[in-house]
């Protein structure tokens, strides 16, 4: 196999080579513990201090405001677990059905520990009814003193972008504290916590270019929560743990170049994203696209090809060279389909043929038109062996 089109951003990105170079020194002679007294960390703490400035201006915060986490998981838990840990059994959580594992977890850990925990459904497009968050803030049952809002701004499956604004207006009406896993929108669209006043908000560096293994944390200044991690007094006692000095400087780089090329490459995406679309929408009968196809990330694209299987597509492609996904890469390694499409209501002959192709700079529209050669017969092949289908039985396809 010569060719490599790879497809699945949403699950990990190729680290930029502008990244790899900014953290090169601190594998070498930059090695210094930026928590030490002398010059030689010192010198290492002013990097760790300039990374956290860019990560500010990244988000508009204030860098007293950044956490640097492991990944974003951690910045969930911390959000999710820290907050319950302030409150504790007076703390009400409402989250989404949609919600990466990383924040339906915790939340649902919490629910099986006593706490009260709502899930919002999404529609059919994926999309939130914000009356229902309204409802469930202004229920007269929601005695409780505090509670959490933990709902993502885009989704990682579907692209489906969530009100977050709309949902932050609401929330500060209400009192509550908003949490937001801001994971898929890193370096695809603006993000500002001036303008959409979020009070947490979780990103992972390798999602836009920085390395695996790097995570932000936003915490507005004021927001009442524990530490999850406990231990030194790194991050202001607020993340204990040396610092990954390396990792760092990567991620604020993977920061300044997502906010000086995003206009650019919007623009460059959503023609790719648009391509694909259009292409697999001719030449696949019996294709559905799932999600909200107006708020949605520029790079992302979820179809369901009725009556086969998309474990299969996404192994015939990747023999050709083609990576995609079938769900989130957490969740692969299941055959169970995806939670977020399950919950969109998608017909049951569509659940199971679900995949996503997620786009990154590095894509072109020559991949585009190699992936719009080869699918094609793929899915014929595959409709052709499936005993299932719109002229077959599909009493038994579920
Ligand atoms: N949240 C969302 C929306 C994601 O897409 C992911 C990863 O796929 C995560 C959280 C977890 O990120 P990480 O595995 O880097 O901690």
């Amino acid at each position: 196999m010569s060719k490599t089109v790879y497809f699945d951003n949403n699950a990990t990105t190729q680290v930029a080579p502008e990244v790899r170079d900014a953290m090169l020194p601190f594998f070498g002679e930059l090695y210094g513990n930026p928590s030490s007294m002398h010059a030689f960390g010192g010198s290492v703490a002013k990097h760790v201090d300039a990374a956290r400035e860019e990560v500010a201006r990244f988000l508009n915060a204030d860098p007293d405001e950044i956490i640097f986490t492991s990944c974003a998981t951690e910045s969930d838990n911390s959000a999710i677990r820290g907050t319950a840990d302030y409150f504790g059994r007076d703390l009400k959580v409402i989250t989404t059905a949609v919600e990466h594992p990383a924040v339906l977890q915790p939340c649902r850990r919490l629910k099986a520990l006593g706490h009260e925990v709502v899930e919002l459904p999404v529609d059919s497009t994926g999309q939130l009814d914000l009356a229902q968050l309204e409802a469930e803030l202004s229920k007269p049952s929601t005695s409780k003193p505090a509670t959490l809002v933990s709902i993502m701004w885009a989704n990682n499956e579907t692209g489906v972008l969530f009100p977050i604004e709309k949902v932050a207006e609401i929330c500060r009406a209400h009192g509550a504290i908003l949490h937001t896993d801001a994971v898929q929108v890193a370096g695809k669209i603006p993000v500002d916590v001036k303008k959409v006043p979020v009070d947490m908000l979780s990103m992972s560096g390798h999602k836009f270019h920085a390395p695996k293994g790097v995570g932000i944390f936003y915490v507005r200044k004021g927001t009442k929560l524990k530490p999850f991690m406990l231990g030194g007094h790194q991050e202001r006692t607020r993340r204990a743990g040396t610092e990954n000095v390396p990792y760092i400087v990567g991620l604020a780089k993977a920061c300044e170049l997502a906010r000086l090329g995003m206009a650019d490459e919007t623009v460059k995406l959503t023609a790719l994203r648009d391509k694909l679309e259009a292409g697999i929408l001719v030449s696949c009968p019996n294709v559905r696209v799932n999600g909200d196809r107006t708020h949605r990330l520029p790079n992302t694209l979820n179809v369901s090809f009725e009556y086969i299987e998309g474990e299969a597509i996404a192994y015939h492609l990747s023999d050709l060279g083609i990576c995609i996904s079938t769900g989130s890469a957490c969740a692969s390694g299941s055959l169970d389909p995806s939670h977020v499409i399950r919950a969109m209501g998608v017909p049951f002959t569509a659940v199971h043929g679900s995949v996503r192709f997620s786009l990154s700079r590095y894509n072109t529209m020559d991949e585009v038109d190699y992936v719009l050669e080869k699918l094609p017969p793929v899915i014929r092949n595959l409709r052709e062996l499936s005993p299932f289908g719109p002229d077959k039985d599909v009493s038994t396809f579920k």
